[in-house]
């Protein structure tokens, strides 16, 4: 992949990238974080709306108890050290899409601080230490989402913008890493990662497309061995992992040939245009300062009590990381197999709910990992896009198991279901619910005919060449299309033969 190349090109250079992501996550909440306005994706423009999140004057925020759950159980799930008492901040700037005028965010006492997720670190480079790596999480902190500006879809749009304000409010995270992201690849593994750990806890659907998960990345360069950051610009908006990566990518370059040529880098906001594969300046950056955050007169200090906090790590489900390990120890699958199957917790619950549900539950992981997995790589399917569901696996494992099926006639069928689109049960349905051939007689006369048909190994074998019975098995089975029952043409043949000997 072409991305990889450049991305190797980027960290074989005599500089060094340094890279911190700034991820929004949106929290499930059936309600707005200080109002009791929906939170629903897709409403008509500014109907879920109240003088609350309107910000009309007088009017005041309530804490939303259950986005302040779903943000300590983020955080425990970041490995965070949860604050018992944290402070909301005004941030004050304008923008059309926030009427206050103001965001009601944490700052200098945010909820938690101190996590980590553990990465992969991939094997490039002889500098870089191979296996897993610690990247650092500043902070997890929760805010309220600003409104959105309408471009198009609207009469008058080319004149106009409109602004829909359903999503004030809107409770958020903010996950905050440490400059510790060393490569593009790296940021992709720690969003990847990120998002995976955020989808188990099911406080959020992480979606990328409704803005339910949005990721800014701040980056710059530094002679390697250098101790002092480079300047850094922050690439905002960027709508997928793999746009990130494409991103930092060209950013690093950029920043590198700027430096080259006796350039210097602004600390600047810039886009990613996609289709061009390039970022663009869009705003030099504002300084933090400049927002004047200071303490929310409206809202007392958050706390976080043991008792709460202890309630809410209750519900904390087991994470992927601790599920791969199990799914590899109960199942003897790979560590790829369980990094696979445990992409999603619905995905790893099916995985699982079909094994315990099948006869032999290892033969539902041996299948998923030697007939599916190869199958959907091999045409660049995702496993939630499945033509055979982790049902489907466990009934053709127990086809096997039961002796209805060869291994041949399972691996023809999930062809026909790949070829098909189709899940398994519907094609086994479709082929007239085949069964391996356990007809004695019908085998019997194959078995003669193909004993008449090959006199000289016959003859071979009567002199004592054992070994040629492996031929005639697979004769046989070719000449059933691979439907007779391999232990039973054995025991068949073996009893032909011994007959067929002199005595
Ligand atoms: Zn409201």
């Amino acid at each position: 992949m072409s991305t990889s190349a450049d991305t190797s090109i980027a960290a074989s250079t005599v500089f060094e990238p340094v890279i911190g992501l700034e991820v929004h996550v949106q929290l499930l909440t059936a309600s707005k974080i200080f109002c009791s306005c929906s939170t629903r994706f897709g409403a008509a423009p500014n109907t879920n709306v109240c003088p609350v999140c309107l910000g009309m004057p007088g009017a005041l925020p309530v804490l939303n108890r259950k986005a302040v759950e779903f943000a300590t159980l983020a955080a425990m799930a970041l490995n965070c050290r949860i604050h018992e008492t944290s402070i909301f901040a005004r941030k004050n700037y304008f923008y059309p899409d926030l009427p206050k005028g103001y965001q009601i965010s944490q700052y200098d006492k945010p909820l938690a601080e101190f996590g980590y997720i553990e990465v992969q670190t991939l094997n490039r480079g002889a500098t870089e230490e191979h296996g897993v790596k610690k990247i650092g999480i500043t902070r997890v902190h929760l805010e309220e989402d600003a409104g959105k500006s309408l471009h198009e879809g609207f009469a008058g749009s080319e004149e106009k913008t409109a602004i829909d304000l359903n999503r004030t409010g809107v409770p958020l995270i903010e996950i905050v890493s440490e400059p510790d992201i060393a490569t593009p690849d790296e940021a992709y593994e720690y969003l990847t990662r990120l998002k995976e750990i955020i989808l188990y806890t099911g406080v959020s659907d992480c979606n990328m497309e409704e803005g339910s998960l949005r990721c800014d990345a701040n980056v710059s360069v530094r002679p390697r061995g250098q101790k002092e950051l480079g300047t850094k610009a922050e690439i905002k908006n960027v709508n997928s992992f793999r746009f990130i990566r494409e991103a930092l990518v060209y950013e690093i370059a950029r920043q590198v040939e700027v430096i080259e040529a006796g350039g210097k880098i602004v600390q600047e906001t810039r886009l990613y245009n996609s289709h061009e594969g390039k970022t663009y300046s869009m705003r030099s950056k504002e300084q933090a300062h400049d927002y004047r955050y200071f303490p929310e007169p409206d809202l007392l200090p958050l706390v976080v009590d043991e008792k709460w906090k202890s309630e809410i790590a209750k519900t904390l489900p087991e994470l992927p990381e601790a599920r791969r390990a199990r799914l590899t120890g109960d199942y003897g699958i790979t560590e790829y197999d369980a990094q696979v199957l445990t992409v999603s917790k619905a995905l790893a619950d099916q995985f699982e709910a079909a094994a315990r549900a099948a006869k032999n539950p290892k033969r539902v992981a041996n299948l998923v990992q030697s007939e599916l997995m190869g199958r959907l790589k091999a045409q660049g399917i995702e496993i939630e896009s499945s033509p055979v569901s982790m049902k489907g696996v466990a009934i053709s494992a127990d086809l096997v198991e039961s002796g209805a099926i060869s291994g041949k006639m399972l691996k023809d069928l999930y062809d026909l279901c790949f070829e098909r689109g189709k899940d398994f049960p519907e094609v086994y349905d479709e082929e007239g619910r085949p069964q391996q051939s356990s007809d004695t007689s019908a085998l019997e006369k194959i078995i003669d005919e193909i004993l008449a048909a090959n006199p000289k190994q016959l003859e071979q074998y009567r002199a004592g060449k054992k070994t040629v019975i492996g031929f005639f098995v697979g004769q046989v089975m070719k000449a059933s299309k691979g439907q007779a029952n391999p232990q039973l043409v054995n025991e068949l043949l073996g009893k032909k033969l011994e007959a067929s000997e002199p005595t």
